[in-house]
């Protein structure tokens, strides 16, 4: 499994990165499988840099910020309005129950038929995998000021790995919680947002975590690997990462737009 980070900047685009996204690759049966965590805003055009968009198998929202779901929109034009038509079938979207109404909200289209042309939607139920080609996710409920707001645990069979699986877990936006824990246990690779540093913005729970809380959790969850994400433009990211570094004992580092990992 690769993971790709198309977009990492933390709650908007900065200078050097998109909002949220994230691309994940598996090669099964001489197939290449594609599916993209998050699809936040300026991530579409970066996106194209590493795929055709009529590639993607499917598009899974941790929840509904415009940080991690917003270029819909432009994927909505892309897909419904190419000159060359669209010679594939809807694109599965995976996220909260409202995700539908939401995009078409966002674009000014009435509600039917909205973006049902375009995209499959299906809304999350919590804890219940959803199986996409050799893909299988399964959405933790987080700790995070959105109506529905997941934490994403991503697995793939691989028999040389140790429990016959690769998993790679992603935050979302959250602060630490059980169901954090839950979806980052023993994942290979464990994309956890740190938007918050540690002294300074302490007054606000339940919203996102610090690197120290981000490497609480990776202990509690014997990740085996941590990677920070969703840092704003206004963090530290040597600061995030040694806040990691007192909390976790593992090999921990900060994703970087355009920089592949293997899980
Ligand atoms: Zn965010
Ligand atoms: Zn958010």
């Amino acid at each position: 499994m690769k993971l790709t980070i198309v977009g990492c900047s933390g709650s908007f685009p900065g200078p050097q990165s998109p909002a949220s996204c994230y691309l994940v690759t598996v090669q099964e049966d001489g197939k290449t499988w594609r599916i993209l965590l998050d699809l936040g805003n300026g991530s579409l055009g970066t996106l194209q840099r590493y795929m055709d968009l009529r590639d993607i198998d499917a598009i899974l929202l941790t929840h509904l910020h415009p940080d991690h779901c917003m270029d819909l929109c432009g994927l909505h034009v892309a897909v419904h309005w190419n000159p060359d038509g669209w010679d594939r079938p809807r694109i599965p979207v995976w996220g909260p129950a409202a995700t539908a109404d939401r995009i078409a909200t966002a674009y000014g289209l009435d509600l039917d038929p909205g973006m049902h042309e375009d995209f499959e939607f299906n809304s999350w139920t919590p804890r219940q995998p959803v199986d996409l080609g050799p893909f299988t996710i399964t959405p933790y409920p987080v700790l995070h000021p959105a109506e529905e707001a997941y934490a994403l645990r991503v697995e793939v069979a691989d028999p040389g790995a140790p429990g016959g699986k690769r998993i790679l877990t992603y935050s979302g936006d959250t602060d630490a919680c059980d169901g954090l824990v839950e979806a980052a246990a023993g994942a290979d690779v464990f994309l956890c947002e740190a938007a918050f540093h540690e002294g300074r913005d302490d007054a606000i729970r339940g919203v996102h975590l610090t690197g120290k809380r981000a490497g609480d959790v990776a202990s509690e969850a014997s990740s085996r690997r941590l990677l920070l994400t969703h840092l704003p433009v206004w963090n530290d990211a040597v600061r995030t990462l040694e806040e990691a570094r007192s909390s976790y004992q593992g090999e921990v580092a900060v994703a970087v737009a355009g920089v592949s990992y293997l899980v």
